[in-house]
């Protein structure tokens, strides 16, 4: 069964077009489970009802009497209850819906499993069979899993536009796949797909303008090909007899008009480019080839891919960069990385989506510095049927919206301008203070990574840098930096900021921060060897780093040292002593140097327990609620699959930051936090109320938590905190928070739909 089933999700996979897709799909099954008729129905949204698709063995007048509401018929049940249902004789059942007038035979047994993407019932897939008995359980195992694998298909033929073409729109759902958010930001814009080259896989669709040029392009690419091959034969002349040199022959004829040559030309003459055409065609014939028996044959799938490949190169010399550009580029890839953004103009470049990568990724890092809004990690995006199809970015939500509708378009355009007025209004703050209106002021601080975002922190008045994230300088090199290198750019920051603290953690890498040049392989890396764990493990990298931060601060002693990922109070003991054995070596050394405050990053639940303790050793704690939040939760704060339960505001969450608070203070130390949280609004808000010392966050957070903060009074701000942290669930926080900030005139941007 799991052959069969991966047969025909390949063929499925490979259709032209939705309909085939369906046809497949139900012939298949029908010969699969040797059953009598086999049908699939999808939910017109519109109509509130399941619409037949595509069926066999029901008979002609099952096509236009099938309408299903969605409350009606056993199809209409098995959608409503989002559960398959599995009877013997579907007659004696009272949902029953029996075709009238097909002349056939009444279908007796039923199974009928849903079609659901991300808790969305799409359809349903129905088996029917003429005798009363009911499907064994493999049939239905193998229905189900067909359906989980039909719900992609579905929801790439929404979001590539094969729905579109070929349906009202009535049918079409808003389809959004989920990702991550990489950096805030809408963005609607036309896809540029960034592909690597020489990979025939990971060739995109694309329509191709001039239908004879792409045909004269392959020609050429395959003519040169031969001529490749020709050269090797003629080159093997003394080694080779003219039989075994036959074979070359029996090679390039695979390539001839009439063969794949042949279908390439087709599928360029339907509106393909050349390369999309070729990929198209030679996927298709590998896929056929090696699904044969005879292992001869079988072995020609290896010649069609080093053909295809071939060609693909020479196409790819001719066709490497593309010279026109949508005015508002979305660039979509597989894993983009710094390199590609160089393909884009760069004024065209409005918006980003990597199918994978994290939050922490380069892309994302320098997404944000230049403001352009990110999703990673849209594992479901069909981005290579995507090329010149219009998607929005929802950089907050971490949502892609492809083939949007003109409401959703408008929508987004309104949030788009809502944005620009709203920084355009709040550039006076910079200058201003963020103080209450009962004056109680928080110091607002940044989280800095590149030297980039010095200047625009600078300008929107942070006080400070609350945490620079060293590991940044490390990721983008191309080997450990030197002590002396490393010493440079930290001054840079640190002058910068003068007299005004800046922070600097030690290197963090390990979880989903790699440094190309020290590869860790790990099964759990976010529980593995990661931050204050790898330095310790590696005194000389940390050594160094302290040495350098601390030259760096000789005569501008502005600079906190702030420790990563801290679990247990024997890392902090150990550190300490590192950081006094490096601080007494460059003493030693001749420079001038205080001793710099050092401080704990609170990140996972053992830390939050031990706050007091840790609090004891340090002279601050900041809190690193991004980490803190996966780790409270159990939710990987990369993974889109569990991303609607990342919840920051959720009420353990905010109990352990308000303990937190407490424990720090008992020790008259200070708290900071420098997780997203303290960037958003709301979160701004009850961390003011807990009694954070120092908000730290992106640069553009701060004149909004700014703005917030000058609204609002101490005390209205701690009746907010003490209502919240009666609450049970993170919604009804986040619904309580947001009416208290628009009650002050303060709407955040909803995007939400
Ligand atoms: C955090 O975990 O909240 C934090 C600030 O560190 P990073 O996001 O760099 O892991
Ligand atoms: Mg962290």
């Amino acid at each position: 069964m799991l052959e069969t089933l991966r047969s025909i999700v390949q063929e499925v996979n490979v259709a032209k077009d939705l309909n085939s897709a369906l046809a497949t799909v139900v012939e298949r099954v029908q010969l699969a489970l040797d059953t009598n008729a086999c049908a699939v129905y999808l939910f017109d949204n519109n109509l509130q009802k399941f619409i037949l698709r595509a069926e066999v063995g029901l008979g002609p007048a099952a096509n236009s009497d099938a309408n299903l509401a969605f409350s009606e018929g056993l199809v209409g049940l098995v959608g409503s209850r989002a559960e398959p249902i599995n009877i013997e004789n579907a007659s004696d059942y009272p949902d029953y819906h029996y075709y009238p007038g097909t002349g056939k035979d009444k279908y007796y047994s039923f199974l009928g499993v849903p079609v659901i993407h991300h808790r969305n019932v799409l359809g349903v897939l129905v088996a029917h069979g003429k005798e009363s008995y009911k499907f064994d359980e493999e049939a239905e195992a193998f229905l189900i899993t067909l359906a989980s694998q039909l719900a992609v298909v579905l929801v790439h033929a929404e979001a590539t536009g094969a729905i579109k073409e070929t349906e009202p729109a009535s049918t079409r759902q808003v389809v959004k796949f989920e990702g991550v958010a990489g950096a805030n930001g809408i963005a609607i814009g036309e896809v540029v797909v960034a592909y690597p080259l020489a990979d025939l896989s990971a060739v995109p669709d694309r329509n191709s303008e001039d239908v004879g040029e792409e045909i004269k392009l392959f020609k050429a690419a395959l003519a040169n090909v031969k001529s490749d091959i020709k050269d090797v034969s003629a080159k093997l002349s003394e080694e080779l007899g003219l039989e075994e040199r036959a074979l070359f022959d029996v090679y390039t004829r695979i390539l001839d008009d009439s063969a794949i040559g042949g279908e390439i030309e087709e599928t360029i003459r339907q509106g393909q480019w050349a390369q999309g055409a070729l990929r198209e065609v030679i996927l298709r014939h590998i896929q056929v080839f090696e699904k044969m028996e005879d292992p001869y044959l079988r072995e020609r799938a290896s010649d069609i891919r080093d053909l295809g490949r071939r060609i693909l190169s020479y196409l790819q010399k001719t066709q490497r960069s593309r010279t026109e550009f949508p005015e508002q580029v979305i660039l979509i890839g597989d894993e983009l990385t710094p390199a590609n953004l160089g393909e884009v103009p760069p004024r065209s470049l409005v918006g980003l989506v990597s199918i994978r990568g994290s939050k922490n990724s380069h892309i994302s890092i320098l997404a944000r510095a230049m403001e352009i809004p990110v999703v990673v990690g849209a594992v479901d995006v069909p981005y290579l049927q995507m090329d010149g199809i219009e998607v929005i970015v929802d950089g907050y939500q971490g949502l892609v919206f492809p083939n949007p509708s003109n409401t959703l378009k408008q929508h987004f355009q309104r949030v788009i301008a809502e944005e620009q007025a709203m920084v355009r209004g709040l550039e006076a703050l910079s200058e201003l203070p963020a103080t209450t209106q009962d004056g109680h002021h928080v110091p607002i601080l940044v989280n800095t990574g590149l030297l980039s975002d010095v200047a625009r922190s600078l300008q929107r008045g942070a006080q400070g840098v609350g945490l620079y994230r060293t590991e940044v300088p490390y990721m983008i090199s191309d080997r450990f930096p030197s002590e002396r290198q490393q010493a440079n750019l930290y001054r840079q920051h640190l002058a910068a900021f003068v007299p005004n603290r800046v922070t600097m953690r030690t290197l963090d890498v390990g979880g989903d921060k790699d440094l190309p040049y020290f590869p860790i392989k790990e099964d759990n890396p976010f529980l593995g060897w990661r931050g204050i764990r790898i330095t310790l493990d590696h005194p000389e990298i940390f050594l160094v780093q302290i040495r350098a931060m601390l030259k760096a601060s000789e005569g501008l002693n502005n600079l906190r040292i702030m420790l990563p990922m801290i679990s247990n109070v024997t890392e902090v003991d150990e550190a300490l002593q590192y950081i006094r054995q490096a601080y007494n070596e460059v003493l030693q050394e001749g420079h001038a140097i205080e001793m710099p405050p050092v401080g704990v990053m609170i990140e996972v639940p053992a830390a939050v327990y031990q706050a007091r303790e840790l609090a004891r050793r340090v002279d601050f704690l900041s809190v690193g609620s991004n980490d803190l939040t996966q780790y409270m939760l159990a939710v990987d704060r990369n993974n889109s699959s569990v991303a609607d339960l990342y919840h920051s505001f959720h009420p353990a969450v905010l109990k352990a930051l308000h303990y937190i608070v407490y424990m720090a203070h008992l020790e008259n130390k200070l708290v900071s936090i420098c997780g997203e949280l303290a960037g958003d609004p709301r979160g701004t808000l009850l961390l003011m109320a807990m009694g954070y010392d120092e908000l730290s966050m992106s640069a553009s957070s701060i004149l909004k938590a700014k703005s917030l903060i000058r609204s609002v009074t101490m005390s209205q701000a701690k009746l907010l905190l003490d209502e919240v942290l009666e609450l049970h669930t993170a919604e009804e926080i986040e619904k309580r928070i947001d009416a208290v900030i628009s009650e002050i005139g303060l709407a955040e941007i909803d995007t939400s739909v």
